[in-house]
């Protein structure tokens, strides 16, 4: 009964499609390149344990979460797999880190120091190298070796890994990428020695640029989902990946309204002949946020809009006929010869792929096929 959800609003993730684009994505890497699947906010809105899982299956072999607490929830379903925290944790959760086996990553020799005083059990650690984002990580290669230094001398604490992360690896102007790996390779140089895992490539770094940048790991995110970083590596990379993200519902309410009648708050869509109005159960809580308005969805194949504005749990499209109370509607994904994609969402509301997934609440659950 826990199981059992009552409102037809869902999310259908398929994992076979997760699945088939982790091995499509392996026949890109090199051999010996090791797949850490980047599953941080809730696998893009997916599902972290399920995605998990799928991509373990596929071939990768390390997770990589943003968070302390998304970390600790992987850890809870999936006992061994390895799991990195690519986002900042409080030097108070290295002991937690370590007693789960959970790789942090560092970027200050303050916050070894700290974490030192916490935690007395083996503890890996990546380092964080800055260059260029100028969001987390080291930016000076004097910083670089104190940490280095302090990562050493603390007698639990493991080198295990170093890495960056590319600002601008999705477009075609490869100048500012360039400025990154050079100075990416000037702090390998600066290491005494190379930990045992180096990564820098995000989906558009492996896919687009020399393969070299694949070093001993890759961190794959939106490919893995089916989508693709940018309209420029699409056009370089025309993949035929499958996108894994479904939405659907189901007419709820419907009525023929009449000319000068008009839908939801606002009154703002005024019908000038008989129409019919549906009703959907999903709305702004759901994630369907209020510049969604005018969007299509699917009905029996075809297109129709959202019309109104679009409330917290429900909004309303435009019929061409009377369908019944319980018709499918597709908000994301295929019915019949029609699609709506993620990108087409993404135009929309003049944002990337990457969010749409992402901001779909967790009041939706994820269904998996
Ligand atoms: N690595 C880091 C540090 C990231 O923040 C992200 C995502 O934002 C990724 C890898 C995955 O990138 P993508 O989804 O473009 O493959």
């Amino acid at each position: 009964r826990n199981n059992k959800h009552f409102r037809p609003t869902k999310a259908i993730i398929d994992l076979n499609a997760i699945k088939y684009n982790v091995n499509e994505l392996k026949k890109h890497i090199q051999p010996n390149v090791q797949i850490i699947a980047v599953v941080k906010a809730n696998a893009y809105g997916h599902g972290d344990i399920e995605v998990a899982k799928a991509a373990l299956e596929a071939g990768a072999s390390m997770l990589a979460v943003a968070t302390p607490d998304e970390a600790l929830h992987v850890r809870k379903h999936i006992p061994t797999a390895e799991i990195l925290v690519l986002g900042y944790s409080p030097a108070s959760f290295a002991d937690y880190a370590a007693e789960e086996n959970i790789t942090l990553t560092v970027y200050s020799p303050n916050w070894v120091e700290e974490a030192k005083k916490v935690c007395n059990k083996s503890l890996k650690l990546h380092i964080k190298v800055d260059t260029g984002m100028n969001r987390i990580g080291v930016t000076t290669v004097k910083e670089l070796r104190s940490l280095y230094d302090a990562i050493q001398s603390a007698e639990h604490f493991i080198l295990d890994g170093i890495f960056t992360h590319f600002a601008t690896a999705d477009e075609e102007d490869d100048s500012y990428f360039q400025k990154q790996v050079h100075r990416f390779e000037q702090f390998i140089k600066a290491l005494p020695e190379k930990p045992r895992i180096v990564h820098v490539a995000n989906t558009a770094t492996t896919l687009v640029k020399d393969a070299r940048l694949q070093y001993d790991a890759v961190r794959f995110g939106i490919s893995m989902y089916g989508l693709a970083p940018s309209k420029f590596v699409k056009s370089k990379h025309p993949f035929p990946f499958k996108p894994a993200f479904s939405l659907e519902t189901e007419l709820v309410a419907i009525k023929q309204i009449g000319p000068g009648e008009s839908v939801g708050y606002g009154a703002t869509f005024t019908v000038n002949e008989p129409t019919y109005i549906g009703t959907l159960p999903i709305g702004y809580a759901d994630g369907l946020i209020r510049k969604y308005s005018g969007q299509d969805v699917l009905i029996d194949g075809k297109r129709v809009p959202i019309v109104g504005r679009i409330c917290m749990d429900q909004c309303m499209i435009a019929l061409p006929t009377a369908y019944n109370i319980g018709e499918k509607v597709v908000l994301i994904g295929k019915q019949k010869n029609e699609e709506i994609t993620i990108d087409e969402w993404a135009t929309k509301v003049d944002t990337i792929n990457y969010e749409v997934p992402c901001i779909i609440t967790s009041r939706v659950p994820r269904i998996y096929y």
